[in-house]
């Protein structure tokens, strides 16, 4: 059985997008097109965005099945729009690596950017606390030169420009938390209240224990040029869900080397499903 069965390669997530009328949205720096998949109508757009870590296929996953649940049964009053796959390359690069039996770590857009810190609020340089120093080269050499300089995230910009986003998901892994804004500044953002209670909402619809932790409030450093804040800064009541636990296993050194398996249980359906049943409700704009 291969490492990844039970995930959607690059095809499949083609296929699955296609079938519930995915249009394209931009491409990538390798030219490889991204697409939306739009359900429902309405004035105001909840946003589901997955794979913007390459590795992290487990949140590609829900992002498919809360579009394939919503497409069954769209909201009345709203748009959702999903991007399944942000960072394309990427994806189909790990999909290469894994058929290739190739253990490789990837964060980052084929020009070395990390996409999750390309984004305006808090964009390089925002790292604060005690390894601010040392943190902030690093991270200031992947946010990208400018916030939006990376094609994947311009297109994200593009796809939500104009229109009313006031609920948002943004899912990677792993670690079973429930990350709440700002990240890049300790405050917590102006309807936290709000937000808490619903990210409260999805904890308890989930069988697993997820941990809600304000961002922010990280003790050694605040990472800038999240999608988490400028989906915040739009007005959206955001969270960023990390997924799952992971598929390390004690007992089974094969699973301590493979990157993959870091990130993503051997068999996600169980979780997958639980996540969709649990972030179905905020995503389609239950109070
Ligand atoms: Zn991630």
């Amino acid at each position: 059985m291969s490492v990844a069965a039970g995930y959607s390669d690059p095809a499949r997530v083609a296929a699955r997008a296609q079938a519930l009328g995915a249009t394209p949205i931009g491409r990538s720096v390798h030219g490889r097109e991204l697409v939306a998949i739009s359900i429902g109508a309405g004035e105001r757009v909840s946003l589901v965005l997955g794979g913007i870590h390459p590795i992290e296929w487990i949140g590609v996953e829900v992002a498919l099945g809360l579009a394939e649940r919503l497409a069954a049964a769209p909201p009345a009053d709203r748009r959702v729009l999903i991007v399944p796959v942000i960072n394309v390359d990427g994806h189909a690069a790990i999909s290469r690596d894994l058929t290739a039996g190739a253990r490789r770590y990837r964060r980052t857009n084929q020009r070395g950017v990390d996409l999750n810190r390309n984004f305006p609020l808090g964009h390089a340089g925002a790292v604060t606390g005690p390894l601010a120093g040392p943190l902030a080269r690093l991270v200031e050499r992947r946010a990208g030169a400018a916030p939006w300089s990376e094609p994947e995230t311009a297109a994200v910009a593009t796809l939500v420009a104009g229109k009313a986003v006031d609920r948002a998901v943004a899912l990677h892994a792993f670690g079973r938390m429930i990350l709440l804004p700002w990240a890049h500044r300790g405050a917590t953002s102006p309807r936290h209240a709000e937000l808490l209670a619903h990210a409260r909402a999805v904890a308890a619809a989930l069988p697993a224990r997820y941990r809600i932790l304000h961002t922010g409030r990280w003790p050694l450093f605040r990472p800038g040029g999240l999608e988490l804040d400028w989906l915040t800064s739009l007005g959206a009541l955001a969270m960023l869900v990390e997924c799952g636990r992971g598929g390390l296993e004690a007992r089974r050194p094969s699973t301590w080397i493979q990157p993959f398996r870091w990130y993503n249980p051997a068999q996600p359906g169980t979780e997958v499903d639980a996540l969709v049943h649990a972030l179905e409700p905020f995503v389609r704009g239950e109070p």
